[in-house]
């Protein structure tokens, strides 16, 4: 009874329901070089980025300055050189990296451009494999992914191999299997780049009724101006610097995104 409690209180508060917590994403003096043989890349040069449980960030910006290695170094999936990222409170670097993949397995969900789903597995087992690993029973795995297909409207697609989907279809399971453990977070790296302009609408529309009616925060890499106006908020990124933070002389972050105007080229 105590564990179901602790469990529920545990899911309440990883979704930043309550109301006065501070942001659910913090990073201060972020600093992420990548050395190679022949080059020394300043990938991040000191970048301080936050984000508010609930909301929901494009953050956008030319090829190659640094959004990727932004989103890959908050989300704990490599690590920063120095300065300090904290997700719900916790700094990273003081958790362990079992702790920091057991935390990245049941409180953040992943999307990228390529869908990545298993092409062996159906739809619903796509979702239902992040549950298996998280130690969920076979049978709870089962209606969860059953719940989430149906949540991204694809409850009549379950059995469905990926091949036998659009491309549109998968992104939609690949979005159902990151939602699959109530992530708290959920990242997106240009999760619409192998997409029609259509697709790529539907999608942004389903990510943005998500947001809204499961409270959860998004963080998206895109260079489509069309998929950053649907955000809360615009991060402009250019040369390893947050250029605007779409913050700025503005005291709500539900400012949609036109506040930007140093955006170079996009990628
Ligand atoms: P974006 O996602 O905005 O296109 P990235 O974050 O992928 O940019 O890359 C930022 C910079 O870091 C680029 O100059 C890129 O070449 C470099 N970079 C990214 N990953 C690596 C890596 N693993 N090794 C060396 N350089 C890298
Ligand atoms: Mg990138």
């Amino acid at each position: 009874m105590v564990a179901l409690f602790a469990a529920r209180a545990g899911a309440w508060l990883r979704k930043g329901l309550c109301m006065d917590a501070g942001p659910i994403i913090s990073a201060t003096a972020v600093v992420k070089t990548y050395r190679t043989r022949e080059v020394v890349v300043d990938a991040l040069k000191h970048v301080d980025f936050e984000v508010m449980p609930g909301e929901m960030v494009a953050v956008m910006g030319p090829s190659g300055s640094g959004k990727t290695t932004l989103l890959n170094c908050m989300s704990g999936l490599d690590s920063i050189d120095s300065g300090d990222v904290s997700i719900a409170g916790q700094l990273l670097r003081t958790m362990s990296d079992d702790a920091l993949s057991d935390y990245r397995a049941t409180s953040m969900g992943f999307v990228f451009q390529a869908y990545n789903l298993l092409p062996v597995l159906s739809a619903q087992e796509n979702v239902e494999l992040p549950l298996m690993l998280a130690g969920t029973s076979s049978k709870e795995a089962q209606a969860r992914a059953v719940e989430k297909l149906e949540l991204v409207g694809l409850g009549d697609r379950t059995d469905h191999l990926p091949a036998e989907l659009s491309g549109g279809q998968q992104q939609r399971v690949a979005i159902a299997r990151a939602l699959a453990n109530d992530p708290a977070i959920v990242w997106g790296d240009e999760l619409t780049g192998n997409l029609d302009s259509t697709n790529s609408a539907e999608i942004m529309e389903l990510l943005t009724r998500l947001n809204k009616e499961q409270h959860q925060t998004f963080v998206i890499v895109t260079h489509s101006e069309e998929v950053g106006a649907l955000a809360d908020r615009i991060v402009r990124m250019n040369d390893g610097v947050i250029v605007d933070d779409g913050t700025r002389g503005d005291d709500s972050s539900a400012s949609a995104g036109s506040s930007g105007t140093t955006a170079g080229a996009e990628d």
